[in-house]
């Protein structure tokens, strides 16, 4: 399979490349230049088959041309170490539970899943020199990714995150873990990590230095797997009978989660229509209103893992759609809540159904309770578990949220990081010097 850029100026890459670099040349993004379509009889059979064999049918179809099938199968069945279930929270709202693995978020699927494909494209190379991960983070990108690659032979990551901007919590999930994982504390917002790594990307002394990659939402090998738990609540609401006109719900910041949710439905994954919810960094919501697309800086909210003022993926969505606006918001709606709305529907859902939303999650039911038509059936991804928000959800509903043993030990963890200014000179002095 090739890969191309969302820019069209770079020149077409492989899986292996696309990989590597993370970011195309030409700073756009890589698109396959083919999405396979899945054969029939795989839907007409899939509540019949496990989590592990769909995502790896799934897998197949992307990166079966690129990957030996016994590595694949592998890397397939390691990062899908734990589950992702669909559980009924109230009449016909549904929630695909994304938050069993390691650090309690859905971005623990495609980060284990990354690391696990750059390791094996890194032992493929002569010399296997050592190759350095940089992740920007508005909180749970960080940790998945840390804890993804954590150990992993002839990777070092660094991990960028403003400032007392996120919660306690989120930050020892990837400050406490030493070994190859060095945690860069950036004195600004999240946004301005993010052009730190885009900038270091395109620096062409440093990267003659040191060989760098990144594993942000935006590389192929963390997105594209994020497809398979999608095909999986697909297959577990078929179980019940309940997969006719389906529509998946998610809570969106990069839109790399509902991007991998379209890239399904463009290999036949039978969902009749997608909501993005938004807190209050709403520019994809005025997008589907208006046909312009206006980034602006984040604004910190509630959820903070969606303070996203220029969604990345964005450029993916608008490539896959052929930059039509009438097809983007034709198949996606959107929805857009303060944190007012989200401790609202925090406790009104705690009260109706004893399930508890993390902040995140409540942009996603709410938009279903809001948007989903009598005869249809809305699953909205709960990316994370409440207790990774312990303070918030603490506080909106007036209870004591039990924190998961696997979450506890990293609280038990001693917090390490340099201190980092948001100027790229600062930034690129650091790293030539490792
Ligand atoms: C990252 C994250 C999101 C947003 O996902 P995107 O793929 O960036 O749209 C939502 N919720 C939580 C808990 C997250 O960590």
């Amino acid at each position: 399979m090739k890969y191309y850029s969302t820019n069209g100026k770079a020149p077409i890459a492989d899986l292996h490349k696309a990989v590597v670099k993370g970011l195309a040349e030409d700073r756009g993004l890589y698109m396959p230049e083919r999405i396979n379509k899945l054969p029939q009889e795989f839907f007409d059979n899939i509540e019949k088959m496990s989590f592990q064999e769909i995502a790896y049918t799934v897998a197949s179809a992307f990166f079966g041309e690129d990957v030996d099938p016994d590595a694949l199968h592998d890397i397939v069945y390691d990062t899908l170490a734990f589950d992702c279930p669909v559980v009924n929270v109230k009449d016909n709202i549904y929630t695909l539970e994304l938050f069993h693995g390691p650090t309690l978020a859905f971005k623990d699927v495609g980060a284990r899943f990354m690391a696990r494909l750059l390791q094996y494209f890194i032992k493929q190379e002569e010399g296997h020199k050592e190759v350095n991960v940089l992740v920007a983070t508005s909180g749970d990108t960080g940790s998945a990714v840390a804890n993804g690659f954590l150990g992993v032979e002839g990777i070092h990551v660094y991990v960028l995150y403003p400032k007392g901007k996120v919660s306690p919590i989120q930050e020892c999930q990837f400050t406490t873990l030493g070994k190859n994982i060095t945690a860069i504390e950036v004195d600004g917002v999240f946004d301005d990590c993010q052009a730190l790594v885009k900038n270091a990307f395109m620096d062409a002394e440093l990267n003659a230095h040191m060989k760098l990659t990144s594993a942000n939402s935006i590389n192929v090998a963390r997105f594209l797997p994020q497809a398979f738990y999608y095909f999986n609540a697909y297959a577990r609401m078929k179980e019940q009978g309940k997969a006719d006109n389906l529509v998946i719900c998610v809570p969106s910041g990069n839109f790399g989660n509902i991007c991998a949710a379209l890239f399904g439905h463009e290999m036949g994954l039978p969902i009749k229509r997608f909501i993005a919810a938004n807190n209050a960094n709403d520019i994809f919501y005025k997008y589907l209103q208006t046909g312009k697309y206006e980034p602006k800086p984040s604004k910190q909210t509630l959820a903070n893992a969606m303070d996203v003022g220029d969604p990345s993926n964005f450029a993916r969505i608008y490539d896959l759609y052929g930059k039509s606006h009438e097809k983007i918001s034709a198949l996606i709606s959107g929805a857009t809540y303060s944190d007012e709305q989200i401790r609202e529907t925090m406790r009104e859902c705690y009260k109706a159904s004893g399930y508890i939303l993390d902040p995140h999650g409540a942009c996603g039911y709410q938009a279903l309770a809001d948007g989903l038509q009598p005869d249809e059936v809305g699953v909205f991804c709960e990316t994370a578990h409440p207790a990774k928000f312990k303070e918030k959800v603490d506080e909106i509903l007036g209870i004591d949220v039990a924190i998961p043993e696997r979450l506890a030990a990293f609280m038990r963890g001693e917090k390490q990081s340099v201190p980092m200014t948001k100027d790229f000179a600062d930034f690129k002095d650091y790293l030539m010097h490792q």
